[in-house]
């Protein structure tokens, strides 16, 4: 999630300052600043927590996710 050029120049030196998070839709959205160190330009990654709580999610997660939910609920084992 973290860039690894600066969108203005290409440099490589981004400096990460402090995130803020909103809260959108009863959703929390974390907006990450980056100041690159070159051209001296600032710009924002924002990560909305669903997709961070996605990226997270390994294929083997994703697989008994998907078990789970083909099983009627309360099916004993
Ligand atoms: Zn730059």
């Amino acid at each position: 999630m973290i860039p690894k050029y600066c969108p203005y120049c290409g440099d490589e030196k981004l400096e990460e300052l402090e995130p803020t998070e909103v809260a959108i839709d009863n959703m929390i959205w974390t907006i990450y600043h980056y100041e690159c160190q070159f051209c001296g330009e600032l710009f924002d990654r924002i990560i909305p927590e669903g997709e961070l709580e996605w990226d997270n999610v390994s294929p083997d997660d994703l697989d008994s996710l998907i078990d789970d939910d083909d099983k009627p609920k309360g099916y004993p084992h």
